[in-house]
């Protein structure tokens, strides 16, 4: 079995946006994974012959690529002599921007203008505005938004992004990402690097298979030309894949595909493109521990299943 634990951003200082976890409380974790299973990281135990052994696996994983993971998670992970795999997006890394989930949130929080010219049809009624005239209207917009862009097509979530992004054009993006040479360094420490696609695309909303190909490959590529290897690794963004995408994944060469699905997952069962991953947030601790154990979910489905 492997616990496949998900991270974001470690960060001792605290973001309204999305709260990274706190530098204290990832020690915490690396420390408690460490010392209470077998810490590899998945690109080698997938193909290990361990595998079948009846050692308790853990692997530490890094979605998105944030500089602050080398700035303040690599030190622990040092300390704890813990690797770690890293999937990154290969045009944030290139071009130092944010990924399209957060930069919309960040749009809509820090802009001060009122026009937002939302009139596309595909949009349900009440997402239709021509302005959003206070903040607390544009975040009330921005909670109604962003469950309907997780689930909509990937042609019309690009036309709602383009436009926030140039409607407001006063919010300057944070430079958040790790560079290919910060990439390079963690890759010399031992840790991996794998792919999480070329712009962040929810790839299981795309229906134009170019296009889904494109995302895979040229990530790959782009990683291949920095820093040598190909990658063995696609980290679904937003958790979010299908058959076809899949399919064109084992075409192109990955031999691993990472969901997240806050689940333990049994390499004798279950599918490796479809590898289940635990995320852990910015809590308390006592509520990230049931998370490493699993209790909280086998809490939650004793609950559903009642
Ligand atoms: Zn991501």
């Amino acid at each position: 079995m492997i616990r496949n634990f998900l991270f974001h951003r470690v960060n001792p200082r605290r973001d309204p946006l999305w709260d990274p976890m706190d530098v204290a409380l990832f020690d915490k974790c690396v420390k408690y994974i460490s010392e209470n299973f077998k810490v590899a990281l998945i690109e080698d135990l997938a193909f290990s012959k361990e595998l079948n052994s009846k050692n308790e696996f853990a692997t530490l994983m890094f979605d998105d690529g944030y500089k602050d993971n080398i700035l303040y998670a690599a030190p622990i992970l040092d300390k704890y002599k813990c690797k770690a795999s890293f999937y990154v997006v290969t045009d944030c890394i290139d071009h130092n921007i944010p990924t399209w989930t957060h930069m919309l949130e960040h749009a809509f929080l820090y802009t001060n203008k009122d026009t937002l010219d939302m009139g596309f049809d595909f949009l349900p009624e009440d997402l239709r505005v021509k302005k959003l005239s206070s903040k607390t209207e544009r975040i009330n917009y921005l909670n109604k938004l962003k469950p309907f862009l997780r689930k909509t097509a990937h042609e019309h979530r690009n036309l709602v992004i383009e436009r926030v992004v140039s409607s407001y054009k006063d919010v300057e993006m944070p430079k958040l990402m790790m560079s290919w040479n910060d990439l390079k360094e963690l890759k010399n420490y031992g840790h991996y690097v794998g792919s999480h696609t070329v712009s962040h695309s929810m790839l299981g909303t795309m229906t134009d298979e170019i296009e889904i190909k494109e995302e895979l490959q040229l990530s790959a590529i782009a990683i291949e030309k920095n820093l040598g290897h190909t990658p063995l690794s696609i980290a679904y963004p937003v958790g979010s894949y299908n058959e076809t995408s899949k399919k064109i994944s084992k075409e192109l060469g990955y031999k691993i595909g990472l969901a997240v699905n806050q689940n333990i997952f049994d390499p004798q069962k279950e599918d490796f493109f479809e590898m289940s991953r635990i995320e852990l947030y910015n809590e308390p601790w006592w509520k990230t521990r049931l998370r490493i154990t699993n209790t909280l979910e086998n809490i939650k489905s004793l609950i559903r299943y009642k």
